[in-house]
């Protein structure tokens, strides 16, 4: 085996996000907003502040810090990818026997499941790597653009994952049901998420949501990214990104809603310039969230045309398209090549994420693309594929014990 040796900066990122596929819509489904918001005891209530305590743990740093070096290994076997979607900080308000509740059930984990979760997964030698990373375009004997995997250099022993996070825009129907509602830029120039919390009072804090409970875990044990990369965000773009509300309605072109959504733009932009300076990388989700495998052509290149405009233009560039609800271009992508799929390589996507059973991958033998499927970490997986998950986490250790119970809500374990 050969060996390389050189520092533990590079840089790298991460990738993709998704849905329960065949087992449910994406949690960022168009469900109807609930806007109940049932107080409930301060649990573990965060001291809000109008301004951030600084960070316990030294901050990521946009300028590399000297750091021992560490053997790197070349590395070409599987490459697991698993998804979340945001997380539940307040299981009691997710869990309160609303109409919302089992859609939460299935698609989300709570703060205690994600952060057992991330340990497990350190624990099991596995390595964050950016999705861009694992994949490269190349011109093949005949001429031809197509896609290859790359080899990869890591520390002796461990195992490569992609992490991706769909639909982390803070859905209006979660108000109130126990998330936090945006990230922001704390006044030490991190990311943070702000919120409400279950006494009514404002919350700002890294322990609440994905995004700043991975940058937190990173933080605090290094070797679990290779060269800093984190994961994948997959956007879609009807109620805005992240909590901001930036999209346009093309029922409403009045002046207040402009100016209201310019503001969002200008806020939104430094979360997002700070989320891709510290290991953080974007997808599309779609716009609305679509059926790919339903919509009609014409659809499709609709809803692209306006996720690139209003999504794409405050994230940058991107070749990852993580499907919605799991479902493919042209209903079969993977072995055929339709129009839709001819339309996306087009706009430059190359990388195409669906949701299975197992890390599934399929280069395109005709077109420089490739397939993927991707595990979901959710409750459906906790409560039913114990078995599946045992290399990542165990379910039984995992399991948040204030999800609901009986009444349809059983464990396969
Ligand atoms: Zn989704």
């Amino acid at each position: 085996m050969k060996k390389l040796k050189r520092p533990a900066t590079l840089f790298a990122v991460i990738t993709c996000l998704l849905i329960a596929g065949s087992l449910a819509a994406c949690g960022g489904g168009l469900q109807d907003a609930d806007t109940e918001t049932p107080p409930a005891p301060g649990e573990d209530a965060v001291t809000p502040s109008p301004t951030p305590e600084p960070a316990a743990t030294a901050s990521p740093s946009p300028t590399p810090t000297p750091e021992p070096e560490v053997e790197l290994f070349r590395y070409t076997g599987v490459v697991e990818h698993i998804f979340f979607h945001e997380v539940i900080a307040w299981p009691e308000l997710a869990f309160d026997g609303d109409s919302g509740q089992k859609g939460y059930d299935d698609n989300m984990v709570t703060v205690s499941e994600y952060n057992k979760i991330l340990q497990s997964l350190h624990r099991n030698n596995f390595i964050l790597v950016d999705l861009n990373d694992v994949w490269s375009e190349y011109t093949n004997e005949d001429g031809a653009r197509r896609m290859r995997k790359n080899t990869l250099m890591l520390p002796e022993g461990k195992k490569p994952l992609v992490i991706s996070f769909d639909d982390l825009s803070f859905y209006k129907y979660m108000a109130g049901d126990g998330f936090m509602e945006k990230y922001i830029i704390g006044d030490d120039g991190e990311i943070w998420a702000s919120g409400i919390d279950p006494n009514g009072n404002p919350i700002i804090s890294q322990d609440h949501a994905a995004i700043t409970l991975l940058d937190k875990f990173v933080r605090e044990n290094p070797g679990f990214s290779l060269g800093g990369a984190k994961g994948c965000i997959a956007l879609t773009g009807y109620e805005g990104i992240l909590g901001y509300r930036t999209h346009t309605d093309r029922g409403n072109d009045t002046q207040e809603f402009k100016l209201n959504r310019m503001q969002e733009i200008a806020r939104v932009r430094p979360v997002v310039q700070r989320l891709k300076e510290t290991g953080w990388y974007f997808a599309t989700h779609s716009f609305g969230h679509i059926n790919l495998e339903t919509a009609s052509l014409e659809k499709v290149k609709d809803d692209a045309n306006r996720w690139l405009n209003e999504v794409g233009s405050l994230v940058g560039e991107t070749k990852i398209f993580i499907y919605p609800f799991g479902t493919r271009l042209d209903g079969n992508d993977v072995w055929d090549t339709g129009p839709a799929l001819r339309f996306y390589h087009e706009l430059g996507f190359r990388i195409f994420a669906s949701v299975g059973r197992e890390p599934f991958t399929r280069i395109k033998p005709d077109i420089a693309a490739v397939m993927l499927d991707r595990m979901n970490c959710d409750g459906i997986t906790l409560r039913n594929r114990r078995e599946r998950f045992l290399r990542f986490y165990d379910a039984r250790e995992v399991f948040d014990p204030s999800r609901p119970s009986g009444g349809g809500y059983t464990v396969q374990w």
